[in-house]
């Protein structure tokens, strides 16, 4: 096999869950592509880094060129209602069940000793700002995962939200214990969406 292939293969194979069977058949199909469709792949993936950034507001991902992302952009979104998600892959799954328009704030993770993530690992701080910040009260609405980790993560807010002396600016409440699967990534819309409708206050 020439190197080039077995190179290119290697690195399809490192995706996540793509055996070196499947890395092998789309190698194949990339072989096989037509050159447009192989420049346009080639120029995104050698671009995606430069061309993407974190928001400065809410930690989601956005296009690099803006300082912060399109939703917390959006004057139509309700402000005053921000809801907590551990991953951004959550936001978006959020996002395209409908029915949700406030603001969002990405941890990029949850509290597990077990696995070296402490709470300075999370993107706490800029949260506690924005609600320090707020000239109105917020609804802070934690999307959980049903895990010990999202519990120790949602623990450790709720006590720091007292000990900052900021519970008269937040209204906490969580989503209803409804998802099917548990997980928000895994939800089905409908779920989702009576799981935002049916939140309740903690
Ligand atoms: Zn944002």
């Amino acid at each position: 096999m020439p190197e080039a292939l077995k190179r290119l293969i290697h690195n399809i194979s490192l995706l996540p869950g793509i055996g070196e069977n499947r890395a092998t058949k789309l190698a194949f199909f990339l072989l096989n592509a037509n050159e447009n469709y192989l420049k346009d792949f080639r120029e995104n993936i050698v671009s995606i880094k430069e061309k993407t950034d974190i928001c400065t507001s809410c930690w989601a991902i956005t296009d690099a060129w803006r300082k912060t992302c399109s939703i917390c952009d959006d004057s139509k979104r309700d402000s005053t209602q921000i809801c907590i998600v551990e991953e951004y892959l959550d936001m978006l799954t959020l996002e395209s069940a409908g029915g949700y328009t406030g603001l969002y704030h990405v941890l990029w993770g949850a509290i597990s000793p077990i696995n070296w993530v402490f709470v300075g690992d999370l993107h706490f701080s800029k949260l506690f700002e924005r609600i320090e910040s707020s000239d109105t009260k917020l609804e802070l609405i934690i999307a959980t995962n049903p895990n010990l980790e999202w519990e120790a993560t949602s623990a450790f807010f709720t006590e720091e939200i007292e000990k900052r002396k900021l519970k008269h600016k937040v209204k906490i409440t969580r989503l209803s214990r409804g998802l099917s699967s548990g997980y928000i990534e895994y939800a089905d819309t409908m779920s989702l969406v009576s799981a935002l409708k049916e939140r309740k206050e903690v």
